[in-house]
């Protein structure tokens, strides 16, 4: 068994399409370069960029107890508890005429190696202007788009891209009753990638004049050149984006009280729940990105993608130790959202889980029937085929589904879809990171594989229409096929008939986080919440244990889906070092047998 990540990274060794990496390209810089280049986005008042003196790695050393304490966000998503080391590297460092500064690099992923940077910068030196003017689509010309495209390709290339994207983000946490600072940053950048061949060249820039464009196309040119110096030109054509979200009220230019106001209302509905709450942790975060993207075969296409999310993680203490509870949201809309989703309530059901497991039992060991509540275990498909549908894992031999099209792989009950089109949901988009339209696209139908999910390059080759899965996590990074939101369908049967017709078994009314070997699809998920079904009914609580089980296999023997489906909370998908929202669903839904790794006797 090995994590997904390290995995794609053995793969990344033997892509048929060799990268050359200008800048940091797709791994993770060090995060001292981090640093310098967060630093580099805030000048000081005086002009004159800050510049890092000294950082130090910070890795908090207290116990098991006060490590699960401090996680807050992704605690569901983390397989921590069987993991010593927190998942979060703390950087401390200082900088010229600023303040301290707290860099954060922190595992925030389905797969418990997958990274995302978080970062808060604490610095004195600036204060971002708040309107969203002289983004992206406006400051790059469309002549000028043309002219770097034509000059990416009159080096040899015979196909090249700009990404840009302009993005503002605010976060704010609450931890032990403690509000702290909120944080903004703007990010704002293009990438340009320029493929000769089988060599793709890419650099990028966080300079959008029409110099630095260029400068960057040279670069990526090179990386890819094979020299045949054609001359090709480049006209552009805006394409008409179906627009899949809409927002009311704009997170950027809602005040910092209310944001922070919220998180107040959080931390006092789970601290009523009663005095056995002893930790309550919440963090508030949105986004507003402009993106753009031109290519060389005339597409242009941009958009705006908004998003808000509130996580919230709490702590019940009593004879039979810490227990925690979690609960999230998150979608693609504006801040209106929280007009309609009462947080309070949120946290309210955090404290229940915290609190109804301070009461549970040991779970049972061995292979029996599990059922899994609706909107709760999307993760697990996600993870335990979703990946193995991706086509570049495909290519490389790394999926249990390769060559399976037309095949029986699931029940025939399963239907399996990878849809980016649903409004507000977390992994939606009205465009992919190239730029083409989202689409729903039927992965598993019946239980016959009917299709895979492809990039844009890859769809391309193979003559066909692009499915919209090709996605970055930012200009930093080249595109790779990546889910949206995958779920399970809906199916006939009423949820309570499932329970009833379960003589003895599991219900799962919270998955916690995993591991996924996309090779095999072995697969091993943390049950959060969960529950002994005995005779037909839910009874006892059960510690939480581990689920252990084979994807294709679980697909396989799923005997009964509820009619009751409902998208999970939000996700942050890691696949060879970049983090993208995904969304997850299903109904409530009968594996027929897992095994469950509890210690009871
Ligand atoms: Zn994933």
């Amino acid at each position: 068994m090995f994590d997904v990540d390290h995995h794609a990274d053995e793969l990344a060794d033997g892509d048929e399409s060799p990268v050359i990496r200008c800048g940091h390209g797709e791994h993770q810089p060090a995060p001292l370069d981090l640093l310098q280049e967060r630093f580099s986005h805030h000048r000081r008042a005086d002009g004159r960029r800050l510049q890092v003196i000294d950082a130090d790695l910070h890795v908090d050393r207290r116990g098991a107890g006060g490590e699960r304490r401090r996680h807050s966000a992704a605690t569901r998503l983390l397989a921590q508890r069987h993991d010593p080391r927190r998942p979060e590297h703390l950087y401390r460092a200082r900088a010229k005429g600023a303040r301290r500064v707290r860099f954060a690099n922190r595992q925030l992923c389905f797969a418990p190696q997958a990274r995302r940077h978080r970062h808060a910068v604490n610095a004195n030196a600036r204060r971002p202007p708040t309107s969203l003017t002289g983004s992206v689509a406006e400051v790059i010309d469309q002549d000028v788009l043309q002219r770097v495209l034509t000059a990416a390709l009159r080096s040899g290339g015979e196909f090249a891209e700009v990404y840009a994207e302009d993005k503002r983000s605010t976060s704010a946490a609450l931890d032990d009753g403690r509000v702290e600072q909120v944080t903004s940053g703007r990010d704002r950048g293009a990438g340009i990638r320029v493929v000769a061949g089988e060599t793709t060249g890419f650099a990028h820039t966080s300079d959008l004049t029409e110099s630095g464009l260029r400068s960057a196309a040279e670069a990526a040119a090179a990386a890819a050149r094979r020299g045949d110096g054609g001359t090709h030109t480049v006209a552009l054509t805006r394409n008409d984006v179906t627009r899949r979200n809409s927002v009311d009220v704009y997170p950027d230019e809602v005040a910092k009280v209310d944001k922070v106001a919220l998180l107040r209302r959080v931390d006092d509905a789970a601290r009523s729940a009663g005095p056995a709450i002893v930790q309550v942790s919440a963090g508030y975060g949105d986004s507003r990105k402009r993106i753009l993207v031109a290519n060389s075969d005339g597409l242009l296409a941009d958009d705006e993608i908004v998003r808000c999310l509130m996580r919230i993680s709490v702590v019940a203490d009593g004879d039979t130790g810490m227990q925690t509870g979690f609960q999230s949201m998150g979608h693609t809309v504006g801040f209106e959202i929280f007009d309609t989703v009462d947080v309070e309530e949120l946290a309210r059901d955090a404290a229940r889980q915290a609190l109804t497991k301070l009461n549970a039992r040991p779970a049972p060991s061995g292979s029996m029937p599990v059922v899994i509540k609706q909107g709760t275990g999307g993760v697990l498909f996600h993870e335990a085929c979703g990946h193995g549908l991706e086509a570049d894992l495909v290519g490389k031999g790394a999926s249990v589904y390769r060559g399976k099209t037309g095949e029986l792989v699931a029940s025939p009950l399963v239907t399996v879809v990878d849809d980016g089109t649903m409004a507000g949901e977390w992994g939606t988009l009205s465009i992919d990171d190239e730029g083409h339209g989202t689409q729903r696209n039927v992965l598993i139908q019946d239980g016959v594989l009917t299709d895979y999910m492809y990039d844009f390059l890859r769809s391309r080759k193979e003559a066909r229409v692009p499915s919209g899965n090709g996605r970055r996590q930012s200009y930093m990074h080249l595109p790779m096929v990546r889910m949206t939101n995958t779920f399970v369908t809906e199916g006939d049967t009423a949820p309570d008939e499932i329970i009833r017709s379960t003589d003895h078994g599991v219900y799962i009314a919270r998955l916690g986080g995993g591991q996924v070997n996309t090779a095999s699809g072995d697969f091993v998920f943390g049950m959060t919440e969960a529950y002994l079904i005995e005779k037909g009914e839910i009874t006892e609580p059960l510690r939480e244990a581990n689920l252990i089980g084979n994807g294709p296999q679980a697909l396989r023997d799923i005997d009964v889906i509820g009619d009751d489906f409902a998208m999970g909370g939000p996700g942050t998908c890691g696949k060879d070092g970049q983090g993208v929202p995904v969304g997850t669903g299903q109904p409530t839904l009968r594996v027929a047998a897992l095994t469950i790794g509890g210690t009871a006797a």
